[in-house]
């Protein structure tokens, strides 16, 4: 299947959109790895996209909710303490907090010490500050760790991909675009190996086909045998972000 794909937005729901030559009418699927993909046939008028994806928005949710049931335990994010620890399972690593007042620091400075030590200086009395310092901080240590990871992965396997990214996204893992561009969730991060791996190697197998067909996943099983046990696990692993950082901000 020739599919184009771009990522769109509506009302807060991200999606994927893929012009597929063999659909007949547009739909809608959901998956516990890339979130919601909209399937529409060549020639699909793309203003049509926001009022169809608006009209299945209950369903969207709702499936949505039964990948992510225990999100919605979490405490609330005015509840939620800033950590003192950070556990980044998908890199291997773990880092100790520590958070200095300094009156004559503006905003928040942050260091990586000796022994992974955090060290935040400045306004750590505003909370929002310090969430807000301590994920521009994980999205360096994401695009640094998990970008090489990938290259390692793709480069001794034979992909070719174009280029990665790091985003913090509430509904999917990963995606890859037409163009070999693949994108990661920053939350990836706090997942344990196994089930990064996996999803690197579903987006690295969507360069050689972007469908979900048997070709497709024949391709994924000779580098993940795992791989369905992987997926299934998948539907829960928002288990794994800590609280502080999945918080709706
Ligand atoms: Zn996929």
């Amino acid at each position: 299947m020739s599919a184009l794909s771009f990522r769109g937005n509506s009302s807060g729901i991200e999606y994927t959109v893929k012009v597929s030559s063999r659909a007949r009418y547009a739909r809608l699927k959901m998956s516990p790895v890339e979130g919601l993909t909209v399937v529409v046939p060549t020639g699909f008028d793309r203003k049509q996209l926001p009022a169809l994806v608006e009209s299945k928005r209950e369903w969207i949710l709702k499936v949505q909710r039964t990948f992510d049931k225990h999100r919605s335990t979490e405490p609330a994010q005015a509840e939620t303490a800033l950590p003192e620890a950070i556990e980044l399972a998908g890199i291997g690593e773990s880092w100790r907090v520590e958070y200095r007042y300094d009156p004559l620091r503006p905003g928040i400075f942050i260091r990586e010490l000796d022994g992974n030590v955090l060290d935040l200086s400045g306004g750590v009395d505003n909370r929002a500050w310090c969430f807000e310092a301590l994920e521009q901080w994980l999205k360096h240590r994401a695009k640094l760790k998990l970008g090489a990871q990938l290259m390692q992965l793709a480069s001794s396997n034979g992909f070719k991909l174009s280029g990665i990214s790091v985003k913090k996204q509430k509904s999917r893992w990963g995606s890859c675009s037409s163009r070999g561009n693949i994108n990661l969730n920053l939350k990836l991060i706090f997942l344990p190996p196994p089930l990064v791996r996996y999803i690197m190697i579903h987006e690295l197998c969507h360069t050689l086909h972007m469908d979900h067909s048997a070709r497709y996943w024949e391709a994924v099983a000779r580098y993940d045998p795992d791989y369905a046990v992987h997926d299934r696990e998948m539907k829960h692993a928002w288990r794994f972000v800590p609280a502080w950082f999945s918080g709706a901000r």
